[in-house]
């Protein structure tokens, strides 16, 4: 552990360059995590866009069979007006009742058909109807994103002017402390992660909830150097009006 004498007013500096790092560490996070809102807006509305071209794959594939099937029914009419012609022009019995089977048979495909084309309009109608639903909700889902958007904007140059005048800040605080105190600052908040100076309330530390023994209780009290928190590590300190 590096030992370091720090003054009082070090410690109150570096106390203070920890809140503005703290506060730094936070305004990075919550500009790290804008974005993030309008990604679920997104996802979903690429959810409704992936269904809309399923549903047109659809459409598509019915379409194409209504038409297979109205190409079918005209060419059984064709049928139909042929198998008059043969009945027509039938010399036995055996042409006679092929005309009459020709024409049953057709009648029969157009039937099959005609239900057929029903039963897919059916469908149609029902697939336009969700399509339009799906179309007004990716609109809606556009509109949220568009003005999340404007509302990221706006929060992101906040949050950046915030960032600034913060780094100002600790550049001018920085400025005021000796580099070596610094240095063992930058040192022990990469080694905590965070964190480095801890005030202890009643008796307490706050970086670890330790109770903290009486010897390093007195020897803060008094205000004599730097005192560590046997459990943790960290540097207590205590806050001005939380003496006693
Ligand atoms: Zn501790």
């Amino acid at each position: 552990m590096l030992m370091l004498e720090l003054s009082k007013e070090d410690l109150e500096k570096l106390v203070k360059l920890q809140e503005i790092d703290s506060k730094i560490i936070k305004l990075e996070l919550k500009l790290k995590e804008l974005p993030e809102e309008i990604k679920r807006f997104e996802e979903i509305a690429q959810t409704r866009r992936n269904k809309i071209a399923r549903i047109d794959e659809r459409i598509e594939e019915l379409s194409q069979r209504r038409k297979e099937l109205e190409r079918i029914i005209n060419e059984s009419y064709k049928k139909i007006e042929e198998s008059k012609k043969k009945k027509a022009q039938a010399k036995n019995l055996e042409d006679y009742k092929e005309a009459i089977k020709l024409k049953a048979e057709a009648e029969k495909g157009i039937i099959k058909a005609t239900k057929e084309i029903e039963q897919i309009l059916k469908e149609l109608n029902q697939l336009f109807r969700e399509r339009e639903k799906m179309e007004s909700s990716v609109a809606e889902f556009e509109k949220k994103i568009a003005r999340k958007e404007e509302e990221i904007q706006k929060t992101k140059k906040m949050l950046e002017r915030k960032l600034r005048e913060l780094g100002g800040l600790r550049e001018q605080l920085v400025s005021e402390i000796s580099p070596e105190v610094v240095e063992f600052y930058e040192e022990k908040k990469y080694e905590f992660g965070g964190n480095v100076f801890v005030p202890v309330y009643n008796k307490t530390c706050s970086g670890c909830s330790m109770q903290v023994p009486s010897a390093q209780y007195t020897k803060l009290l008094r205000g004599e150097g730097l005192v560590y928190c046997p459990n943790c590590g960290r540097i207590l300190f205590i806050e001005d009006g939380n003496r006693g």
